[in-house]
């Protein structure tokens, strides 16, 4: 399984939107995706309309005979999509985690239990807005970190204390993140913004994922409705951005070796390069039958 973990140590950069959309995109695309909210504030869970028990949510993934409860969101064709909200618990194994450090090993085994009992291919989780318990557990377990951006100056000031907390976990686990890429999001017209994106591109190259994600309320409203932009309006800019997003992603896990240790560079490059006319096909054709532009 692979598991991908969204995060940024700042708020309001679009993490919980990514991981919807992104969990959507792959899941509409034909892979089954299970998305986990690790965020106690559960906003996840709660822009696809989804509810979960106490006990039964994120938490049980940390216990050793939890049983997580995974839900599939109402809209008939997101079922490919499952996906375990966060629960109240959640809050407390955080206090937990940053207690006893060894307990946060225990996500990597339950999310290990999960896959095996439901088969999921590509695991997404979303995460607060802090390097605590719950995202460095998360960062542990992933194989690669997806990290949006909003263009703006103070979010690109706030990237690099983010990336260098990721590489120290990166570091300290043993094994490089395939992919690392960062995702710009909220871009618009405006000057500032695209230089921000230069800026951006100039100083982590690479890693930068080529088009980004337009700033749109169709996301507000998706959230209000529980209906993912993908769904929603299918063929608008911001649904495309993040289908061409999610397909590079699953390309970049696919293509990454299980030790990937020497390979991450060349690996990120040709995932941002090579892989934006295949996904763009899938995408004009994921995204022929219709919808609101
Ligand atoms: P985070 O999880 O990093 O705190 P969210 O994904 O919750 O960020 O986004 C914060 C707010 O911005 C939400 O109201 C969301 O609907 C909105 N939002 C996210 N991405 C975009 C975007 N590309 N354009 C406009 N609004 C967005
Ligand atoms: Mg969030």
């Amino acid at each position: 399984m692979s598991v991908v973990a969204v995060f940024n140590r700042k708020g309001g950069v679009g993490k919980t939107t990514t991981a919807v959309s992104v969990a959507s995109a792959l899941a509409l695309a034909g892979q089954r995706t299970l998305l986990v909210d690790l965020d106690p504030q559960g906003s996840a869970g709660r822009s696809l309309a989804i509810d979960v028990e106490d006990g039964r949510g994120t938490s049980a993934l940390f216990a050793a005979k939890g049983k997580p409860a995974v839900t599939y969101p109402a809209h008939p064709a997101l079922f490919r999509l499952g996906v375990v909200a966060a629960d109240l618990a959640l809050a407390d194994v955080e206090a937990e985690l940053l207690a006893d450090g060894r307990r946060r090993a225990r996500l990597a085994t339950g999310l290990e239990r999960l896959r095996e009992r439901e088969h999921w291919g590509v695991t997404v989780i979303d995460l607060p807005p802090a390097l605590g318990g719950l995202s460095d557990a998360a960062l542990r377990a992933a194989e690669g970190v997806l990290v949006p951006v909003a263009a703006d100056f103070l979010a690109l000031d706030a990237l690099r204390s983010t990336l260098a907390a990721v590489r120290a976990v990166e570091k300290s686990r043993g094994g490089s993140y395939v992919p690392l890429a960062v995702l710009p999001t909220f871009v618009d017209r405006r000057r500032a913004t695209a230089d921000a994106v230069a800026l951006l591109q100039d100083q982590f190259g690479d890693l930068v994922l080529a088009r980004g994600i337009p700033r749109s309320a169709r996301f507000d409203a998706a959230a209000l409705s529980g209906v993912p932009v993908a769904l929603g309006a299918p063929r608008s800019a911001p649904a495309i951005a993040y289908a061409e997003a999610a397909t590079a992603l699953a390309a970049a896990l696919d293509r990454a070796p299980k030790k990937a240790k020497a390979t991450r560079r060349p690996a990120v490059k040709k995932f941002v390069r090579a892989d934006m006319r295949d996904s763009l096909r899938e995408i004009r054709l994921s995204t022929a039958e219709g919808g609101a532009s």
